[in-house]
């Protein structure tokens, strides 16, 4: 695997190799790997003939400055792990790289509501830092495709959304939920997780799993509220902040079950860590 620092030398490389006829698949993150990420990187190597992972924990995406200092740092590890797992290229720049010129951007796009809902309302100022991430870390790596999880619903939809208002070349793959054998979702901020918060977070999987099979019987709305109450009786250590059952295109709230595609979402405090969790219905 190579790794590289500095925009000019990716840049100078992937000239390369796209001159020589081969194809980027492109997997943004911030590091602390798991198996979730190398999921995406799985994808990336099935449709291309390079695969480049970039791991940049961004400023700008963090509204709580000590989530930003807390988020795990581990590139040790994570460069050993995308060495045994085949990664071509790693990206690792230093902020000064990413934004030369400070962070201060104007944000040129208009998402309407993608991004006032769930985690819009939820945490101010995230997705137009994580926009202003991901558009950036297209134009230095200008892949085929991008793969992204569906771990981050909403985000990977605004993401679509940008690419289509830029009229971009580049493909947006979204890829399944990696879990451990109990259900919760892989997530970088688990090791975070208290043994006893650890014990019940996979409550939060169980109980969209309920959702779908009692969905025939119920409507948005009840659904919403037995998801909301199950997750907090499971233990006193939940804070639920949303339940939202919204149109997976246009993520607003559904009233009735329309036949569309719906997707269940949720983030729950548990302790001093934020999770997210979706379903597709
Ligand atoms: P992050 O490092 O948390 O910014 O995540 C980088 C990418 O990995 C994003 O596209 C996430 O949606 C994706 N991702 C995170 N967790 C998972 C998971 N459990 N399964 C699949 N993809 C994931």
């Amino acid at each position: 695997m190579l790794t590289f620092t500095t925009v000019a030398d990716i840049q100078a490389h992937l000239q390369s190799l796209r001159a020589a006829g081969k194809t980027i698949g492109f997997v943004p993150t911030m590091g602390a790997l798991h198996a979730g990420h190398l999921s995406l990187l799985d994808y990336a190597r099935r449709d291309n003939t390079t695969t480049v992972c970039s791991i940049f924990v961004n400023p700008t995406q963090f509204n709580d400055a000590s989530d930003l200092e807390k988020y795990p740092r581990t590139v040790a590890t994570d460069t050993e792990m995308l060495i045994a797992d085949g990664c071509d290229i790693l990206f690792l720049p230093a902020v000064s790289e990413v934004y030369p010129q400070g962070i201060a951007w104007e944000n040129p796009f208009e998402f309407g509501d993608l991004v006032k809902v769930m985690e819009g309302a939820h945490r101010p100022g995230h997705f137009e830092g994580m926009v202003q991430v991901v558009k950036r870390l297209l134009e230095i790596v200008a892949p085929d495709a991008l793969y992204m999880g569906q771990k981050d619903f909403q985000q990977q939809r605004i993401v679509a959304s940008m690419l289509e208002q830029q009229h971009s070349r580049t493909r947006l793959v979204r890829c399944p939920i990696l879990r451990e054998p109990d259900g919760l979702a892989m997530s970088s901020r688990n090791v975070r997780l208290s043994s006893e918060e650890r014990a019940v977070a996979p409550h939060i999987y169980r109980s969209l799993q309920q959702a779908v099979s009692d969905k025939a019987h119920i409507t948005p709305t009840e659904l919403k509220a037995q998801i909301h109450a199950q997750i907090e009786a499971a233990s006193p250590l939940f804070a639920v902040d949303y339940v939202d059952i919204v149109a997976a295109d246009t993520l607003l709230p559904l009233s009735s079950w329309q036949g569309q595609e719906a997707v269940i979402c949720v983030a729950v405090r548990l302790g001093a860590i934020r999770l997210i969790d979706n379903i597709l219905i």
